[in-house]
């Protein structure tokens, strides 16, 4: 399935379907629908029936088998899911792999070796690409450097200057678009999203991911952050760490949080107008106030270093602490008198 916004896209790859280089990588935001768009091209690429449109038909074998989950000549790699470390007998403790190990690699090298079960192609979709470790990808390169005949691969991520420049440059890269404002609200309210423009610029214009954070619980969790932040002589950093690494809310998440509401305190004190928060006029105004732009700004680089490295192994619950007090720290109203 491809969204509406992507059509424009999905036409331009398809006038060269059949010229196709053998890897392909899918960059663009977060939240627009990349794996979804991936994962259509993998299938019409295994359809033994597609239209002249190169649209996968859905009835042929190839099309049931994909949309079964088991196609032969198919393979996602992703990090390690804990359904996989239920399988293994220990009903393990396994925490879910942040990354895409050499272990995986290798069964997929073996899988893309062998001769393709259906005479086509044997499509590969990694995602995200990123989290490749430096072993995985090193070992994925091999086999893009020498890809046997009928192999396609198809990288999607939304931070590939952190891939190899080696594996970038094996890859022919396909940037898709972050929808219209307009496109992207028509199908948010389509879905039945209540106050959609307001979950959309929070989402930075990405549709996927304004949908996923308007589930109540993340909600909820975010406004209680945000009600912190709000009045921070009262902030506890330390409870407050403590109770989104109970909770469980990501680093990545978090860091976002933080970097759009200290965004919008700058942007409120210089031109007096919020991006990510129009609803949250009245808690910004007085941190706008009292705040020097300088420390801010110096703030913000801080919690965008830390968002960067929200994929590496880290101890989340020192993090939020240092955050937390960094943040007391850069909205403090200034000494003076
Ligand atoms: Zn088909």
């Amino acid at each position: 399935m491809l969204y509406p916004w992507q059509q424009t896209s999905w036409q331009s790859l398809v006038a060269q379907i059949d010229r196709l280089p053998h890897a392909l990588l899918l960059t663009g935001e977060g939240g627009i629908g990349k794996l979804a768009f991936a994962r259509h091209l993998a299938q019409a690429l295994l359809c033994e029936a597609p239209d002249m449109a190169a649209k996968p038909c859905g009835v042929c074998d190839a099309c049931r088998w994909y949309l079964a989950g088991n196609h032969p000549d198919f393979r996602e790699l992703a990090p390690a899911s804990e359904e996989e470390g239920e399988e293994g007998d220990s009903k393990a403790k396994k925490k879910p792999s942040q990354y895409i190990t050499i272990d995986q690699v290798r069964e997929l090298n073996d899988f893309v070796n062998l001769s393709a079960h259906r005479a086509g192609r044997r499509v590969t979709l990694v995602q995200p690409a990123e989290t490749l470790n430096a072993a995985a990808a090193n070992a994925l390169l091999k086999t893009l450097e020498e890809p046997p005949a009928g192999a396609v691969f198809i990288l999607v991520s939304h931070q590939w200057r952190r891939l190899l420049p080696t594996i970038r440059s094996r890859c022919r890269k396909l940037p898709l678009p972050v929808p219209s404002r307009e496109d992207a609200l028509a199908w948010l309210q389509a879905q039945g999203l209540d106050a959609a423009a307001e979950h959309l610029a929070e989402a930075g214009g990405a549709p996927l991911l304004a949908l996923e954070r308007a589930d109540p619980d993340a909600l909820a969790a975010k406004q209680r952050f945000l009600q912190e932040l709000a009045d921070p002589r009262r902030l506890d950093p330390l409870a407050l760490a403590e109770q989104l690494d109970r909770q469980k809310v990501e680093v990545a998440r978090v860091t976002d949080w933080l970097a759009r509401w200290v965004y919008d305190i700058a942007r409120l004190g210089l031109c007096q107008s919020v991006r990510y928060h129009p609803t949250e006029h009245d808690r910004l105004a007085p941190l706008a106030e009292q705040v020097e732009p300088i420390r801010l700004m110096r703030y913000h680089d801080t919690v965008l270093a830390a968002k960067k490295l929200a994929y590496h192994p880290l101890n989340a619950r020192l993090v939020y602490e240092q955050l937390l007090f960094g943040y007391q720290q850069a909205v403090r109203r200034p000494a003076k008198r």
